[in-house]
C-alpha cells in the first residue's frame, strides 16, 4: 500500500519513472520506480509508507508532464481467482474508505490491456454490488475521492484512489474526443485536446473568443488554424507547405509562405500556436520570446522528442521557459496528450494578476 500508479503512453515509462522521481524527491520523499518497458505505467514506492501517502496527497498532478493519471494508496492485489475476483478486491476497497465520487475499472492502454476489457465489463456490475453490500457508496457527490480498479493481467489489478480536483477525470486519463467535420488532419484533435487539458471548456470560452487573432507557425495543412477558425479566431497560418482550401475557405484563415522562427506579427495577437517540426529547445526558446517581447499573450506549442534523452529533454525546455521569461509573471504547463505521440505539448501564458 502507498504506492503512487501513474498511468502513461506505452513507451514513456522511462520518462514517467524519471519525472516522479525527481518530483518526489524535491518533495523529500526517496522511493523505488517499477516501470516495465511498454507496459503503459510506472509504480513509486517511498521508502518510508507516510512519505509515500504523503507524497501522493501533495503531487501536483497538473504538474506532471507524462502521467495521464495519478492514483494514490495503491495497492497490488495479486492471484486474482478466475472464480471469485470480486471478494479481494472488496477487501481492498474497504481498506480506501466507505465514501467515493465514481467507481472507475481500467486497464493499461496497450493491446493486452484491451483485451482485459472483456474481463472488466461482466465484473463491473458484480463489484458494484457487492460493494454495495458493504455499504460502500460509489455515487457520493461529496466524495473527494474516485476509487480506481486497475488491472494489469486477468489475475491482478491495483487499487487506489485518486483525488476529483487532482487527477484526470476521464478513464485510463484519456480523453475521448470526436474528429470533427470539415477539419482538414488528424492533428486539429491534438490542439482540441491542449484546451481542454490545459484550460477546460470554462477557461476555453474567455480565452477563445471570436474577432481574436493567432499566428499559427507551422501550419500546413491547416488542422490546428481550422481549429482555431471554428473558435472564431482569425489566424496567419505561416508555413512554405500548402493550407487546405477549405479551411483557406473559410476566410478566417490567411496563408504566409514564410520561416516561422523569423516571422514577426504586424501588431499582438491573442495566440501564438506552434507545431513546426524542431528541436524543443528552438521551439521553447521562440514561444518565450513571444510572450517576453509581448507579441502573444498565450501560447501552444508542441515539442517533438525524437531522442532518446527525452525527460532531460523536457526539463531543458523549461528551464529555458523559465530563464527567458525571469521574474515576468508566467504559467507553463506541459503534458504528454493521448494525441501526442513523441512529443509533448505546452501552455504558456502571461500570468494572470487574480492568481
Ligand atoms: N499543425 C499542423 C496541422 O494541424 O495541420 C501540422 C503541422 S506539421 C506536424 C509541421 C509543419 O511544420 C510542416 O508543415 C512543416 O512545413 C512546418 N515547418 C517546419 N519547420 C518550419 C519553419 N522553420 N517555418 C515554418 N514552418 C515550418
Amino acid at each position: 500500500a502507498g504506492a503512487l500508479l501513474l498511468y502513461c503512453r506505452p513507451g514513456f515509462e522511462r520518462e514517467c519513472a524519471q519525472e516522479i522521481t525527481s518530483a518526489a524527491s524535491i518533495m523529500g520523499a526517496e522511493g523505488f520506480v517499477k516501470a516495465k518497458p511498454e507496459s503503459g505505467y510506472a509504480v513509486f514506492t517511498a521508502h518510508q509508507e507516510q512519505m509515500g501517502r504523503d507524497l501522493g496527497k501533495h503531487i501536483d498532478f497538473a504538474a506532471l508532464v507524462f502521467a495521464r493519471q495519478a492514483i494514490r494508496n495503491a495497492e497490488l492485489i495479486g492471484d486474482l481467482a478466475t472464480g471469485d475476483r470480486v471478494a479481494p478486491i472488496l477487501a481492498a476497497a474497504l481498506r480506501q474508505g466507505r465514501r467515493f465520487r465514481e467507481l472507475v475499472l481500467e486497464m493499461p492502454d496497450t493491446n493486452d490491456g484491451k483485451a482485459l476489457s472483456s474481463l472488466t465489463k461482466p465484473l463491473a456490475p458484480h463489484l458494484g454490488k457487492a460493494l454495495a453490500k458493504a455499504g460502500v457508496v460509489v455515487d457520493d457527490p461529496e466524495a473527494e475521492d474516485r476509487l480506481h480498479v486497475f488491472f494489469i493481467g486477468s489475475t491482478a489489478c491495483y487499487v487506489g484512489v485518486a483525488a476529483c480536483d487532482n487527477s484526470s477525470p476521464w478513464p485510463q486519463g484519456i480523453p475521448r474526443l470526436r474528429m470533427p467535420r470539415g477539419a482538414p488532419s488528424r492533428s486539429t484533435l491534438k490542439l482540441a485536446e491542449a484546451i481542454h487539458v490545459f484550460l477546460g471548456e470554462t477557461e476555453a470560452k474567455k480565452a477563445f473568443v471570436p474577432g481574436m487573432t493567432a499566428i499559427d507557425l507551422g501550419a500546413s495543412p491547416g488542422g490546428w488554424s481550422w481549429q482555431l477558425a471554428s473558435r472564431g479566431l482569425t489566424v496567419i497560418a505561416v508555413d512554405n507547405g500548402p493550407i487546405d482550401e477549405a479551411v483557406l475557405a473559410t476566410g478566417q484563415v490567411k496563408h504566409r509562405r514564410t520561416d516561422g522562427f523569423r516571422y514577426r506579427p504586424e501588431e499582438p495577437v491573442d495566440w501564438m500556436v506552434c507545431d513546426m517540426v524542431e528541436q524543443p529547445s528552438r521551439v521553447a526558446t521562440l514561444a518565450a520570446q513571444w510572450i517576453a517581447e509581448g507579441w502573444c499573450r498565450a501560447s501552444i506549442f508542441n515539442l517533438k522528442l525524437p531522442m532518446k534523452r527525452r525527460w532531460e529533454e523536457v526539463e531543458r525546455a523549461q528551464s529555458i521557459v523559465a530563464e527567458a521569461l525571469g521574474t515576468q509573471p508566467h504559467e507553463l504547463r506541459m503534458k504528454q496528450l493521448y494525441h501526442d505521440r513523441e512529443e509533448v505539448t505546452a501552455h504558456l501564458a502571461v500570468a494572470r494578476r487574480s492568481r
